[in-house]
């Protein structure tokens, strides 16, 4: 592919196109950018916002991906020559029925879609996107003018039957597979559940007085379920350390180990009583101490 002027690199990074030639010329090189042995069981689908989307069909080998993650984006970021990767997401599927051969500019195959026809507004759309380029290059005319009219045809033909688009990843899917409410698939969902209740617990690890309320100017939308979910979690970690500290502390009773079973037991009071730290006197953090376990209550304060 000739190099593009750079106003023409403004009008096709603009048109999003840049981003459709940079996923199909992953998609033609994954073989050789990967090897054959990954090759074998997954497939580059989508690039959004640097990341990539790779189908994989079996999830004992996205287990296996998931080690090989920072060495397939290491290679990809090698072939393209900058860090054009910043993360990869694997997402079930069958490496046949992707997105891959829908856009493969290159293989002569037909495809089940091909009979799909493109109306005059979409006709009229894919020219004028195509002119607004200024693009001198016929082939490369060509190739976008052939990515666009594709795209239109598979996603005409999903919509058609019945499928939605994930506004996060851009994919088609069942509805049963896709959530009305965040406008999202399930499994994007998943995804921004997992790093949404991560993020919540970060929060509150490192602030663990804060209450529904407090969080809620973080996360507006937080249920108390969630909330309730999450601070258990809370809890039971910081219950685990206390009792971790305190048999290390049985164990050897050192200053570093009455140090750590201290701390511990502050986390804990902080955690359990909601309130923070110079809201805690003696005889509050005491009483949770003391409710959580006599022992360590008794052995904490002996060597007070
Ligand atoms: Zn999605």
């Amino acid at each position: 592919m000739k190099p593009l002027k750079d106003s023409l690199n403004k009008t096709i990074s603009s048109l999003g196109i840049r981003e459709k030639l940079k996923e199909q010329f992953l998609i033609n090189n994954w073989e050789n950018i990967v090897g054959s042995k990954l090759y074998k069981i997954c497939r580059p689908r989508k690039i959004k916002n640097g990341i990539i989307f790779i189908v994989c069909p079996s999830p004992l080998w996205v287990q296996e991906l998931t080690f090989k993650k920072m060495e397939i984006i290491k290679k990809v970021n090698k072939k393209f020559n900058y860090k054009f990767c910043i993360d990869i997401k694997f997402v079930p599927g069958s490496l046949d029925e992707d997105y891959n051969k829908v856009s493969n500019l290159d293989s002569k195959e037909e495809y089940s879609f091909d009979y799909i026809t493109i109306d005059k507004s979409e006709q009229n759309w894919v020219k004028n996107t195509v002119d607004s380029g200024n693009i001198e290059d016929e082939q490369l005319k060509l190739k976008i003018k052939n990515i666009l009219e594709k795209d239109i045809r598979y996603k005409k033909k999903r919509k058609d039957l019945g499928f939605l688009i994930c506004g996060e990843c851009g994919r088609y899917v069942k509805p049963e597979e896709y959530s009305n409410y965040n406008k999202m698939c399930l499994i994007c969902y998943n995804y921004f559940t997992k790093k949404r209740m991560k993020s919540i617990m970060d929060m509150l690890e490192d602030t663990p007085w804060l209450c529904r309320k407090d969080l809620e100017e973080y996360y507006n939308d937080l249920t108390s379920q969630e909330y309730n979910r999450i601070k258990k979690k809370i809890k039971d970690k910081a219950v685990d350390e206390v009792y971790k500290a305190y048999f290390a502390f049985k164990d050897k009773e050192t200053e570093e180990n009455y140090k750590w079973l201290k701390n511990s037991l502050n986390k804990y009071v902080f955690v359990v009583s909601g309130k923070k730290p110079d809201e805690i006197d003696n005889s509050t953090w005491q009483k949770w101490v003391k409710s959580l376990n006599k022992k360590i209550y008794e052995k904490i304060i002996k060597n007070y």
